[in-house]
């Protein structure tokens, strides 16, 4: 049992994009320029259903908030075919690292499904080699802008897919190259990580990170999964793991006007993700555009990141498909402040959950974390 109450909410003008973030759940796929997808597109003789950067953005966005998962779906059918050559790859991916510098993010990691980019003859090891090259051209063109940032690969398998073996496998190869973890991704449900449970030992037994999508399409026996055959050390959204929390209201008179106390309850998932502080990649935009938060409501506030995250649970925050959503990770920590009114203190927090969830070594995850708390310290500074 445990308290939790809404905090009344804080007028806040806090500069989040020149702040140090963390994104770790964030598709490669999913965070194109609208110019580099016209751009390749016309190489490679791809239509698309737009002929300019405004409105092919306008395009992508409204498939998403279109609440037709067909047309959602779509979007990616664009965005995979002009990523197919070592070139397109690289450029896409040096892109992307530029786009999160720029946002101010410090740490990224990028998940992507190898399996999807050989439609033109890659090989999967080219694939990742070419993502990796242009990562690593997107950092130094980021220092050459004055910002550092490193980012490392999530090598997804497609759930729907039957390759989780041989993409396990691939990331394995990649460890020492790129690769910081594993992850599947698609239809949830019905594609349970279960499917795949001989890929997910054979990663134990290397010693190599898991996160998996769950709670997201799916509810709580998904995300059972995702901890029991795919042993995730993260889970993907895993928003759902709300439905595993009931409130009580309590009749407590005493409370002040407008402070709703009541009492949680939860159960024994819920309890276990809170407790071992398994981390949640939430992506708020995301969420509400998939219908995932569906049994909550419809909207931003009824979104259940202030509960877990007044309940303890460790929460991150993340962008998902960026092009698609029309989103970065600055524009969804904004959109936190003015939905639940917080401070500089709790952007601090998410952001240290970021960098503690984060697929690195332990001295880099104390060295990152020692970088963001000065960073919000001068920034607390020059606020007061
Ligand atoms: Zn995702």
């Amino acid at each position: 049992m445990t308290q939790t109450q809404n905090d009344t909410a804080q007028d806040t003008a806090i500069d989040i994009r020149s702040l140090p973030k963390v994104s770790l759940h964030d598709h490669l796929d999913g965070g194109l320029r609208p110019a580099t997808v016209l751009e390749l597109a016309a190489e490679i003789g791809h239509e698309l259903p737009a002929g300019d950067a405004g409105s092919l953005g306008a395009w992508f966005r409204e498939s998403a908030d279109s609440g037709s998962l067909p047309r959602y779906l779509e979007t990616f059918d664009h965005t995979i075919a002009v990523m197919q050559t070592r070139e397109h790859l690289i450029r896409v991916a040096r892109e992307f690292v530029e786009d999160l510098a720029a946002d101010g993010v410090v740490y990224g990691e990028v998940r992507w499904a190898p399996e999807q980019h050989t439609q033109r003859g890659l090989t999967l090891d080219e694939a990742v080699e070419a993502v990796q090259e242009g990562l690593e051209a997107g950092a130094a063109a980021a220092i050459t802008a004055g910002r550092v940032i490193q980012v490392g690969q999530l090598i997804t398998a497609m759930r729907h897919g039957d390759r989780g073996q041989e993409i396990a496998e691939l990331a394995v190869r990649h460890r020492n190259r790129g690769a910081v973890g594993f992850d599947i991704a698609g239809a949830e449900d019905g594609f349970p990580p279960s499917r795949f449970a001989d890929a997910f030992t054979f990663l134990a037994s290397e010693q190599f990170p898991v996160t998996v999508h769950a709670g997201e399409a799916a509810g709580l026996e998904s995300i059972r999964d995702a901890l029991v055959a795919g042993r995730a050390l993260r889970i993907g959204h895993g928003v759902r793991i709300a439905e595993d929390i009931e409130i009580e209201e309590s009749a407590d008179e005493d409370a002040p006007e407008g402070e709703e106390i009541g009492v949680a309850n939860l159960g024994l998932l819920a309890s276990w993700i809170r407790d071992r502080r398994i981390p949640l990649e939430l992506c708020p935009s995301s969420n509400l555009q998939t219908g995932a938060i569906a049994s909550f409501g419809t909207g931003v506030e009824s979104h259940p990141f202030d509960l877990l995250y007044q309940l303890g649970f460790k929460v991150t925050v993340n962008t998902d498909n960026r092009l698609m959503s029309g989103v970065s990770l600055t524009s969804e920590f904004e959109l936190l402040v003015d939905t639940f009114g917080y401070d500089l203190a709790d952007l601090l927090e998410l952001t240290l959950n970021a960098v503690d969830a984060a697929f690195l070594p332990l001295e880099d995850r104390d060295a990152l974390a020692e970088h963001v708390t000065l960073s919000f310290d001068r920034a607390a500074g020059l606020d007061s």
